[in-house]
């Protein structure tokens, strides 16, 4: 064991920074999201695809490349215990999605639609809407050429965001065109910024011979002006991909999805072609930037596949719900319809029996749990049922049972009623204790879109 294990096995255990725990009644909201998400990506025939969270080091430096920061300086990686095999925590999945297709030839009987959500890894300064440990949603479409499927990619988004009841959401696209139209962008980039190479700063000096595109991207105020003057890809671009770019937009436009072009989102990497975009906010600070994707059409053969064409995003589920609650959705706590009072431990079998009946015809019971050697008294467990948030108390009393029946006792009617009910036949008065509608975020979730 080294010396830093040694010491940490004195210290109090928490989350390591940036990763967050997510917990009730939070993780309700996650729960919600996740299936609009899954019924959303059904509508538009896509389907899931896990893969591993670990992969060989080696895929992110091909696959997200070597210049980016996240391989520069972002990723969790380590070498295998045994085999000495460098491994990295996924910094997104794309790759992974890539790498997965490849190694089980999926596109061998054309295009695939697939999707994935689970989390990534970045190590990253930690503050609002920026994570360690992040969730993203990504779809990927695998084999498919044409401008429509980059379009209905971008639909789907716009549709989940409608769904989810977001506002103020812009989309930005530009287009990337092919690889030759981006060399010669390049080599007049780097012309460009050679012949001004004194205001340069360090990182763009450094950026200028490795990935020039970068430098367009540069935070530093200094360098605005100089990168608002500098070449534009989009006047490189030749026939065929300003058609490409042109269908996209018209296909957007027709399905009631208004985008702006942004002739400085770029993607410094040889593999991307094409259509690149991002869905953003003005309404999360600094991290505003929802979801980001575009054409991969070079991706397959940088991995070792045969040339495939394909589309993809990915997306912060942070920050999605960071913006639902920010626009004023609030949320509804997840409760049970009825909490189990157990007078007597005697009466657990036959009452264990009952809620599994009721459990199986879609009520959700929560079961009196105690300390080991007794229940607790009526009066505590009332109590217990009460701060549950179930909105009856079902009351297995002996006389009850001795009778083949249960007290259903109303909680938050006022009323406090009180009716025997029938173990002879629980079917009858089972959807009675159900709520008819479960709602989160100020919208009714079995109603409406969903
Ligand atoms: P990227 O893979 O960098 O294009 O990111 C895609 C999306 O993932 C972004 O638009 C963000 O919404 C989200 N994202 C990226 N990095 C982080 C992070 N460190 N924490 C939370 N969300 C992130």
């Amino acid at each position: 064991m080294n010396e830093k294990l040694a010491a940490a096995k004195s210290e109090k255990l928490a989350a390591v920074k940036g990763m967050n725990d997510i917990l009730p009644p939070d993780s309700a909201r996650w729960e919600w999201l996740e299936d609009k998400v899954r019924s959303l990506m059904g509508r538009y025939a896509y389907r899931n695809i896990r893969t591993p969270i670990v992969e060989p080091t080696a895929l992110f430096v091909r696959g997200t490349g070597e210049t980016t920061d996240i391989v520069e300086k972002e990723m969790y990686s380590f070498e295998d215990k045994l085999n000495g095999e460098p491994l990295t925590l996924r910094p997104e999945n794309t790759p992974g999605v890539v790498r997965a297709a490849i190694q089980h030839n999926l596109t061998y009987d054309g295009g695939k639609r697939l999707y994935y959500m689970g989390p990534m890894f970045r190590h990253e300064r930690p503050q609002r809407g920026r994570y360690r440990q992040f969730y993203q949603l990504g779809a990927e479409a695998l084999g498919f050429a044409g401008p429509e499927v980059d379009a209905e990619l971008m639909l789907l988004v716009h549709d989940l965001f409608a769904h989810l009841g977001l506002r103020n959401v812009r989309v930005e696209l530009n287009s990337l065109g092919v690889p030759a139209e981006r060399q010669a962008h390049r080599a007049a980039l780097i012309t460009y910024f050679e012949q001004h190479s004194e205001l340069l700063d360090a990182e763009a000096q450094r950026r200028l011979h490795t990935n020039p595109l970068r430098i367009l991207d540069t935070k530093n105020p200094a360098l605005q002006a100089l990168v608002q003057g500098a070449p534009q890809l989009l006047s490189y671009l030749g026939e065929g991909s300003l058609k490409h770019f042109d269908s996209v937009k018209a296909l957007l436009s027709a399905c009631g999805v208004s985008w702006s072009v942004n002739p400085r989102l770029v993607r410094g990497l040889d593999y991307y072609s094409h259509t690149v975009f991002e869905f953003l906010t003005d309404e999360l600070g600094a991290q505003g930037a929802l979801c980001g994707g575009g054409r991969y059409d070079g991706l397959f053969e940088l991995l070792g596949g045969k040339p495939t064409p394909a589309v993809g995003w990915g997306m912060g589920l942070e920050r999605v719900l960071e913006l639902i609650k920010e626009q004023g959705q609030t949320q509804t706590e997840q409760t049970p319809d009825a909490y189990a009072v157990i007078p007597d431990a005697a009466a657990l079998p036959r009452c264990m029996q009952v809620m599994q009946a009721l459990r199986g015809a879609g009520v959700s019971v929560q079961m009196h749990a105690g300390a080991a050697e007794a229940l607790g008294s009526m009066k505590s467990q009332f109590k217990k049922a009460d701060s549950s948030g179930a909105r009856y108390a079902l009351i297995f009393g002996a006389d009850e049972l001795a009778q083949n029946s249960v007290t259903v006792k109303a909680l938050r009617d006022g009323s406090g009623a009180q009716q025997s009910r029938s173990l002879a036949d629980i079917a009858a008065w089972a959807a009675t204790l159900q709520s008819t509608t479960s709602t989160f975020a100020g919208q009714t979730c079995s109603a409406g879109p969903n």
